[in-house]
């Protein structure tokens, strides 16, 4: 079985030394988020973590959820509800949310790395309490004073989980396809029909009701992505008081067997009249949804890292203790039969890639965390504003990049195991099994990608991608003449104007012809993602430099930084070909001509 202990020094390294995170929750009026409760946060939950839920991660995926189709139940693998009752005990549903509703009001850049070692700990029973905090931000947004009264208050406190339902058999990425009905009552309520599929965390026995987020149509609601209404659809009805009553017309009616995250209950949901309100307004039900996307994505993301750095410590314990073969330049450990295959160039070259995208993609993560506080709670309007637009622009980085790495890392930690990595014994194939679905729910790599080159782009004129560099200028700036960085500056200065570069090429060939949009938009991606992470590891170095951290840790910082600038920085040449070749290599081919 793969084992797990919480990177609390690295996660302190990102949050204290390179973030400087007291002082920014300080200035947003997070009083109690002082270091030392921050770091006590943080300890508690890696005990949380190391010891209830990283034990069940194994048991989660042998024995898996099961239905029962004659009541539609389905029940949890072995100790996940204990370990919930834990969790709701430790007051750890409401972290982040409002004290006005029952939460510890902490940041989020608290609860990101609260997040990322559920994700480590255990994949597929962090998926029951995730989409609770998006339904949490969709109604702290939009819901009227009852609906936050009776749901939010449960929500917060984790008495009640929350569900996201988009998703319908012939409707996935593209939204306005949706059928799903929702019909006035004379009580000012609604009757919701229809069939969701996929829905995770759609039924289970972790807590007394489920609160359904549905996306159903009104009876005059304009064809398409416009016509689209939110609807609160609790599992069980509730009263005027929340007190919960009768089955609500959701059944589920399977869940679905899958390659991984086999403890996730992943359901398809019937909807049969269900007694429904309405959040928000008639036909903006998108608008609301995606607030609870992206806080969805940026969790998402987060998995991917959890999921990358497990995978990683086992590589690395394993890569110490496994002796194949003599090192090229002459035996390390003569006293044993065999070196250790950390000796290995190619075994070094699969864990440093892991570690370089592990502890950089942290930053990138904990960052945008932190840009969801400022949004929140910054008191001047520009200051916000400035914060939303980065945020905006990180997001679907951060969603694709971390979940991209944290498949291609698992991957990695898997070939280090060599052929004990593909059994089962090691459990490095269920992290590379589980991992793969973060690619895909909550908007496709692909769509991700779309969303930034597109809306969060060209349609903006590039301002997110301006702050972005903004702040690379600003860091390099600092650190003109500064010996100990040249080596990282100048090429990320080079990076910076490049990309820069990259995006007006794209935004003129767009202009001709809409297809050069979406065929650059993948390379695009990537390409961001790999300078934003030169960044973060430059800033990493600088940091070490700064801090009290053993002298160890800072060569640690250095000598990965010089890995990633040497031997993952240079993908963006592939991307930038990739951009710079156009619409036409993609679709000049017919479809009938691709074969088959
Ligand atoms: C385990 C699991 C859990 C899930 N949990 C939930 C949940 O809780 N709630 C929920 O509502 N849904 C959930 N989903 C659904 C998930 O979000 C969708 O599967 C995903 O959004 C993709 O939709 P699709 O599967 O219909 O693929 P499609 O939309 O059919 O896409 C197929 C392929 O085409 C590409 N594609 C589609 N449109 C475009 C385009 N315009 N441009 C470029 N490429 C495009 C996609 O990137 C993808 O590669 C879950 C799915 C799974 C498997």
């Amino acid at each position: 079985m793969s084992s797990y202990a919480a990177p609390l020094s690295d996660i302190r390294f990102a949050l204290h030394d390179v973030l400087d995170a007291e002082a920014l929750f300080q200035r947003l009026g997070f009083a109690e988020a002082t270091r030392d409760i921050v770091d006590a946060v943080l300890d508690e939950a890696a005990r949380f973590n190391e010891t209830v839920l990283a034990p069940l991660n194994r048991v989660g995926d042998e024995v898996g959820c099961r239905f029962d189709p004659t009541t539609g139940a389905v029940t949890t693998p072995p100790g996940f509800r204990e370990a919930y009752a834990q969790y709701v005990e430790g007051g750890w549903p409401g972290l982040v949310s409002p004290a006005a509703f029952g939460g510890q009001g902490l940041p989020h850049a608290v609860g990101v790395p609260v997040k990322e070692m559920i994700d480590a700990a255990n994949l597929s029973w962090g998926n029951f309490p995730l989409l609770s905090h998006g339904a949490t931000e969709a109604l702290l947004h939009y819901g009227d004073d009852w609906q936050k009264d009776v749901f939010l208050t449960r929500l917060v406190s984790g008495e009640w989980t929350g569900t996201m339902c988009l998703t319908e058999p012939h409707c996935g990425t593209d939204l306005g396809l949706l059928k799903t009905k929702a019909v006035p009552n004379d009580d000012g309520t609604y009757a919701v029909s229809g069939t969701k599929i996929f829905i995770t965390a759609g039924e289970h026995d972790l807590t007394g009701n489920i609160v359904h987020l549905v996306l159903a149509r009104l009876p005059d609601a304009p064809a398409g992505s416009k016509g689209i209404s939110m609807f609160i659809v609790p599992k069980l009805k509730v009263d005027g008081d929340g007190g919960v009553g009768e089955p609500n017309g959701v059944r589920c009616g399977a869940i679905e067997h899958k390659m991984g995250i086999h403890g996730s209950a992943t359901c398809v949901l019937n909807l049969d009249d269900a007694q429904g309100w309405l959040i928000g307004q008639p036909h903006r039900g998108l608008v609301a949804m995606f607030v609870m996307m992206n806080t969805a994505r940026l969790a998402v993301g987060l998995q991917g890292l959890g999921l990358a750095d497990r995978a990683y410590q086992n590589a690395l314990r394993y890569a110490r203790e496994r002796l194949q073969s003599r090192s090229l330049g002459g035996a390390k450990f003569p006293d044993k039969p065999a070196d250790p295959i950390i000796v290995h160039p190619d075994v070094r070259r699969m864990l440093l890639t892991q570690k370089a995208l592990v502890e950089g993609g942290r930053l990138l993560g904990y960052h945008a965390a932190s840009l969801v506080d400022v949004v929140g709670h910054a008191g001047d309007a520009k200051e916000k504003a400035d914060a939303d637009i980065l945020l905006g622009f990180l997001t679907p980085i951060v969603k694709a990049c971390l979940t991209e790495w944290g498949v291609e890392c698992t991957y990695h930690a898997l070939q280090c195991f060599g052929g004990h990595g593909y059994i089962a014994e090691h459990g490095m194939e269920q992290l590379a099994r589980d991992a793969r679905i973060t690619t895909l729910y909550e908007g496709t790599t692909g769509i991700q990608a779309l969303d930034l080159m597109g809306r969060k782009t060209l349609q903006a004129q590039g301002a997110g991608l301006k702050a972005f560099v903004g702040m690379i200028e600003r860091f390099c700036g600092e650190h003109d003449g500064d010996e100990a960085l040249a080596e990282f500056v100048a090429p990320l200065r080079e990076k910076a104007a490049e990309w820069a570069l990259l995006t007006r090429e794209i935004g003129a060939r767009a202009a001709a012809n809409a297809e050069e949009t979406g065929a650059a938009a993948y390379d695009y991606l990537f390409y961001s993602g790999y300078v934003a992470l030169a960044y973060w590891w430059a800033r990493s170095v600088a940091a070490a430099e700064r801090s009290s951290q053993p002298q160890a840790f800072r060569d640690a910082k250095r000598e990965t930084a010089r890995f990633y600038f040497a031997r993952i920085l240079p993908r963006t040449l592939a991307h930038a070909a990739g951009i710079r070749s156009g619409a036409a290599s993609l679709m000049t081919l017919d479809a009938d001509a691709f074969g088959g």
